[in-house]
């Protein structure tokens, strides 16, 4: 049977296995699913250094920044917790609940991504 698996993203193998849902690389060990590969990819939406956002995930402000309608400043390393992903709407694609300042829409260019 011809193999027509992708190559290893992160080495380049074509030694690819596939092992359930997942592709596995035997040459380093990397272990992928070759399916969320195409279909989120369009819909990423990422962090100032590059980091994927998902829904639910902690983030850093990185800047001070006001608030439309809101007297207060969102303060720079301020946390955010459990973000939500939406259709940009003027460029801020992550609704979240600010502490002290309450729903706002932040664009995923000025926050950080906290690895849990
Ligand atoms: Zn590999």
């Amino acid at each position: 049977m011809e193999s027509t698996l992708p190559n290893c993203p992160e080495c380049g193998s074509e030694y690819t296995y596939e092992d359930g849902n997942l592709l596995v690389c035997p040459m380093c060990n990397h272990e992928w699913s070759a399916e969320d590969d195409t279909a989120v990819e369009e819909n990423e939406i990422k962090d100032v250094n590059g980091q994927v956002l998902n829904d639910g995930d902690d983030v850093t402000v990185i800047k001070d920044l006001k608030v439309k309608g809101v007297s207060s400043v969102i303060k720079q390393g301020t946390k955010v917790k459990g973000i939500r992903l939406v259709d940009p709407e003027d460029g801020h694609d992550i609704d979240c609940k600010v502490p002290g300042i309450g729903q706002v829409g932040l664009k995923s260019s000025v926050v950080k991504k906290v690895n849990k």
